[in-house]
This record gives C-alpha cells, sequence and structure tokens, in this order.
C-alpha cells in the first residue's frame, strides 16, 4: 500500500518550464522537518506546476541528507546555506536555540540568495517553517511576494503556540507545577508536564524563543499545517475560523514521505533496508510491531532494557529500530545526522538476541519507515509520536503505542490517546511487564486495543480521501496556490 499522495493531483498540472511560478522554502534542521516541506514541494509540482528551491541549513548537510535530496525530482532543487558560527552559544544550549539562531543569523545570507533566485525564477512566494519565522524579514527584504509558515506539528501545537506570548504572562510559573491542564479552544486539556518540551523551563532560551516565534507566526500571510481535521476536528474548527490578528490556518495533511521518486532510498543504508523488508514478507498479517523513536531519539539505558524485556514477554512479533542509549537524556546527539556511532545492540540484555531471533528482527539506526507500515504483515507502531511518523501510521492505517520523548512528543500522545482514541500510552514507569501489556492490547485486545485498531481505521480512510482530487487537503492547497497568480512583481 503505498500513499495515495503520490499519483493524486495531476488534474491541475500545468506542467514545469522556465515560466513556471516557484517557490523558495527554508528547511529549518531535522528529516522531520524536510521530509514534509519535501512533499509539499512534490505535490505544488505534481498538480499546480510549482517548481521549488529547498533552503537546508549547513549544520545538516549529512549524508542522510544528501542522499534524500539528491532522490527529489527535478522540479525540487536545493541550495545549502553558507555554515554559520554558532562556537559563542553555551554548550549546552537546545535544539530549538541553536535553530532559532541560525536563522536569525543566516538573515543577510539568505536574502542575497533570495535576491539572485528572483532574477532567474519566477518566485511567487516564500515559505519557512516552524523555527524560520526570522527568515521573513530575508524574503521582505529580497522583495518576494508573499511569505507563509509552514507547521509541520498538528493544529494542537499550533494552537499552543499562537497562544504562547499571552499565556507567557498569565501563567508565571513552570507549566510543570500546573495542579489544572492547560486548556486551549478546541483543544484536548494538556497536563502541564506533557506540554511542549521547550516550554518546560522558563529560565531557558529556548523557551523565550518559543514565545518569540509564536509573536511571528502572525507575519505570515498564511499558515499551512501538515494535519487533517479527523483527526483534530474541535481544534481545525477552531483555526479555519477567520480570526483578527491570526493569519488564516490551511490543514494541507496529511503529507507524508511517498515513493514515487524513489525518494525512500533516501535516508536509509541499502542493506538493513531490503533485508526488513524481506523478513516482513515472511510475517503473518498484521503480526509485527515496528518499534521506532524517530530519526534522533533514543532511549536512556534502563528504558531500552525494559523495552527489550517487554518486547520479549508480549509474545509479539517485532521489528525493532535499535539506536544506542543516550546518556544525555532522551534527545538523540543524533539529531542533525542519524547514523548511530556505535554497536547498539551491544546494550541490549544478555541473551536477547539469541532468544526473540525467531519472533524479533533489530535493524540498527534507521529502517525504511513508511515502507515498513505499508506493508501487510505490520499491525502496530511503537512510536516516539514524532508528528511525521503518526501521519505516516495514520496514511497506512496502523495502530499506535505512545511512548514520547521529546519535542511536542507528550502532547501528542495526549491528543492521540485522550482525544481522538489511536494510541495506547505505555505508562510513566516503564516496567517490561507494562510495556508487555500495552504492547499485546494494541495487537489483539479485544477491549481498548479493538477500539484503537477500529478508530485508526476510520482515520486511515479520512486522511487518504482529504488527499483526493476534491479532498479537504487538496481543496486548502489549490485555495492558497490560486492566491499566487499575478502575486510576483
Ligand atoms: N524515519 C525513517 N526511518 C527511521 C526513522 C525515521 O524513515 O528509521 C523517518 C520517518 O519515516 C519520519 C521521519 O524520519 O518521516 C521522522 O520524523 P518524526 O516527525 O516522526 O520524528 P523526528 O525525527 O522529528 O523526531
Amino acid at each position: 500500500m503505498e500513499n495515495d499522495a503520490c499519483n493524486n493531483g495531476s488534474a491541475k498540472c500545468n506542467g514545469v518550464g522556465s515560466a513556471a511560478r516557484h517557490v523558495a522554502m527554508l528547511v529549518t534542521p531535522g528529516m522531520g522537518h524536510l521530509i514534509p516541506l519535501a512533499e509539499l514541494a512534490k505535490r505544488l509540482a505534481a498538480r499546480h506546476g510549482v517548481t521549488s528551491t529547498l533552503l537546508t541549513f549547513a549544520s545538516t548537510a549529512s549524508a542522510t541528507q544528501r542522499e534524500f535530496l539528491a532522490s527529489l525530482p527535478a522540479a525540487i532543487e536545493s541550495v545549502s546555506l553558507p555554515p554559520v558560527d554558532l562556537s559563542d552559544l553555551p554548550h549546552d544550549a537546545g535544539i530549538e536555540t541553536r535553530m532559532s539562531e541560525e536563522c536569525v543569523r543566516l538573515v543577510p545570507a539568505l536574502t542575497e540568495v533570495l535576491a539572485r533566485l528572483r532574477e532567474t525564477r519566477r518566485l511567487v512566494a516564500f515559505v519557512a517553517d516552524l523555527f524560520g519565522a526570522d527568515s521573513f524579514d530575508a524574503a521582505r527584504d529580497a522583495g518576494v511576494p508573499r511569505r507563509y509558515l509552514f507547521f509541520p506539528s498538528n493544529l494542537h501545537a499550533l494552537t499552543l503556540l499562537l497562544h504562547l506570548p499571552e499565556l507567557d504572562v498569565s501563567i508565571p510559573g513552570e507549566f510543570r507545577d500546573l495542579a489544572e491542564p492547560v486548556r486551549l479552544p478546541g483543544c484536548v486539556p494538556i497536563p502541564g508536564p506533557d506540554i511542549l518540551m521547550p516550554l518546560q523551563d522558563k529560565s531557558k532560551a529556548c523557551y523565550k524563543w518559543m514565545v518569540h516565534h509564536g509573536r511571528r507566526y502572525c507575519d505570515a500571510e498564511a499558515i499551512l499545517v501538515n494535519s487533517f481535521e479527523a483527526v483534530e476536528p474541535e481544534a481545525a474548527k477552531v483555526l479555519r475560523h477567520p480570526k483578527p490578528g491570526r493569519p488564516p490556518v490551511y490543514p494541507i495533511g496529511p503529507l507524508t514521505q511517498t515513493h514515487c521518486a524513489d525518494a525512500d532510498s533516501a535516508a536509509a543504508p541499502p542493506s538493513p533496508r531490503s533485508a526488513c523488508l524481506d523478513w516482513l514478507d515472511r510475517q503473518p498479517a498484521k503480526s509485527v510491531i515496528f518499534v521506532s523513536f524517530g530519526s534522533g531519539g533514543a532511549l536512556p539505558m534502563d528504558h531500552m532494557r525494559e523495552l527489550a524485556l517487554g518486547m520479549e514477554l508480549s509474545g509479539q512479533r517485532f521489528l525493532w529500530v535499535v539506536r544506542s542509549p543516550s546518556d544525555e537524556g532522551e534527545v538523540s546527539a543524533n539529531y542533525y545526522d542519524a547514523e548511530t556511532k556505535k554497536n547498539p545492540f551491544s546494550y541490549l540484555p544478555e541473551g536477547f538476541v539469541e532468544r526473540t531471533k525467531e519472533v524479533g528482527l533489530l535493524v540498527p539506526s534507521w529502517a525504511p519507515q513508511t515502507k515498513v507500515l505499508a506493508h501487510q504483515a505490520t499491525g502496530g507502531f511503537l512510536t516516539h509520536c514524532g508528528w511525521n511518523s503518526v501521519l505516516e501510521s495514520l496514511v497506512h492505517g496502523v495502530p499506535m503505542v505512545a511512548w514520547p520523548l521529546f519535542a511536542e512528543q507528550r502532547q501528542n500522545a495526549v491528543m492521540l490517546t485522550e482525544g481522538v482514541g489511536a494510541a495506547i500510552r505505555v505508562p510513566e514507569a516503564k516496567g517490561k511487564e507494562k510495556i508487555a501489556a500495552v504492547v499485546r492490547e494494541l495487537m489483539v485486545g479485544e477491549g481498548r486495543g479493538a477500539a484503537v485498531r477500529a478508530k485508526v481505521a476510520e482515520l486511515h480512510k479520512a486522511a487518504i480521501d482529504g488527499l483526493r482530487d476534491g479532498g479537504a487537503a487538496t481543496s486548502a492547497l489549490d485555495e492558497v496556490v490560486d492566491k499566487w497568480t499575478g502575486a510576483e512583481k
């Protein structure tokens, strides 16, 4: 089963030529940002004949990223922006701070790049992703007619960021100390400790950066969000309703990695990929739970061992992308480069690999996730709830076990479990019995497990329908692109 987005949308295609309308997109670091923006670019090319330039940061010029960019269709070119000196930042500066600083310091260079691009392309719009709103200054100075924000996460996270400047005033203490969950229009109430990770310590620079971004989002002409109504219906209703001072919001998702241009070769070293798909071919339908923590997530050592023992205890078949444990908490040093540096299997419990070899397959560092999720043998996904992973799971109708780590993953887990009911969350104390129980419930349980499986089947249909010609996501993007005609000077 491939994502239908591949084939959809030739209806409005005008062909790609030198006079094609062109969009520049700034991709802040992380495959989780690059993949959905590249998908947006693919849809713009296939359906509207709009070409794109993806502008990437020098700090992310990894082999993974280079291969991914090289695999994209000809209508999508890429430019790596010059390196930026961040050596004055404290060594423990958070990822969000580093990305935000890098973006601000790139404004002069980006202005030049955009001005040059305007000389050779019909540049009709500039799109920045969630940490890139400061680059609107560069787009404005270079005379790009329209500036958009692409929000690769969901409407819940966007609602939080849009409200953050006022929450910054109304909630003086730390979110984690709140007695009551945070209630925002259209959103599932989020307990304080589950609120977006960079907001959890207000003394840190990354908190201030997030408040800043929340403010700057209002400078966008519109905000394109990689989500869809069925997965967060109330939030969609609120944000689709125009509000003075807030840019219009267009849910244009789910945009997930497609394979129409051999894009999956992207990030994956070739041998483990084919090996794991071959292994899946030999497993019964819907019998395997895929275990993966995104492009950079790694577990602390004790959680990694409990997970191994829990998988074994569950008696379920599993395919696990194993990374070396991260001693610095869960935010892996691998964020900028997915390849794990040491042999990750050496951290697994004694005898585990041998004992589980009939039912489990371990893959180091990286797997072709969308192909795994699309495989008929895959029946569940134990995920860190990175939003791309969630969307890929829903697009392929795979129910989830939620094991959030960082960024907005904990609030995604709340929304998926307490809200729409597409996942079961692993309890906070990560013991092997509890892990085993949750995995069994999801895969074969009659109560909650069956309800989650049924809900995900429904969401799968809604996701695919939205991407068809005339579907909600396709129409929302059509509406945005229609405004570009005649936009350039
Ligand atoms: N991914 C993959 N193989 C892996 C790990 C991740 O293809 O082994 C892809 C995954 O399909 C998704 C992206 O990397 O498109 C991860 O994005 P997500 O938002 O889920 O998490 P993040 O990496 O940002 O934490």
